[in-house]
């Protein structure tokens, strides 16, 4: 086998962030995704960071007490999940500061700084990047995301999708998928596997240096 005789190059190591939307999908998706998603990461010790949506939240309190347990980074994903340059300044600051009191309420954990827009929208405005500023948070984006919530979308596409982009990107990067879609939990322990064959050091957020210059783009 030529393979074994062939010098592998060095792996260069490199720290990237997988992080997680928790929020209500779309549709009803397969009952027990998140849980399963959650004794991924403890059987394969990932620590992750995960954006609570506050009405999920208050649907799933254990789950997301779990979240909180298991040393996972725990975020702000909005409570209604609207999108937020749609809302007025009061509207921005009530959406923002009722999902930190459920987000509280069911991890006990301030999710502060850590915020993401739903669909990335508004990461753009200043309006809204300032009404996040008043309530002390910042937005966080995202390098590489994979459509993991499209129906159909084929699993060996979304995990190279994932793994391709974040080895490219290198250091600082960070992964966008959801707590729900039954194909990322099929496609999490690929993903896990592979990236840490390519020399990645899955961290949490709070464990990059650079997340405000990430960009982000619209999503779920
Ligand atoms: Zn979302």
């Amino acid at each position: 086998m030529a393979r074994r005789h062939t010098k592998k190059p060095a792996v260069e190591p490199f720290r990237t962030a997988l992080t997680f939307d928790a929020e209500h999908p779309d549709r009803r998706s397969t009952p027990g995704v998140q849980e399963r998603l959650l004794d991924i990461l403890d059987r394969l010790d990932v620590k992750a960071t995960f954006f609570i949506q506050g009405r999920w939240a208050e649907a799933y309190p254990d789950t997301a007490a779990r979240i909180a347990k298991s040393g996972h980074l725990v975020g702000n994903h909005s409570h209604y999940h609207a999108r937020m340059p749609h809302l007025s300044r009061d509207g921005l600051d009530f959406d923002i500061k009722t999902a930190e009191e459920a987000i509280i309420a069911a991890t006990g954990v301030d999710p502060k700084p850590w915020f993401r827009n739903p669909f990335g929208a508004g990461s753009d405005s200043r309006r809204v990047l300032k009404a996040l500023d008043r309530a002390g948070y910042v937005h966080v984006g995202w390098s590489v995301e994979a459509w993991d919530w499209e129906p159909d979308r084929p699993l060996a596409e979304l995990v190279d999708t994932i793994v391709d982009g974040l080895v490219t990107a290198r250091d600082e990067s960070v992964a966008l998928l959801h707590t729900w879609p039954k194909r990322t939990e099929k496609a999490l322990p690929w993903i896990i596997d592979r990236l840490r064959d390519a020399g990645a050091q899955l961290v949490r957020v709070d464990q990059l240096d650079n997340i405000i210059a990430l960009p982000s783009g619209p999503s779920s």
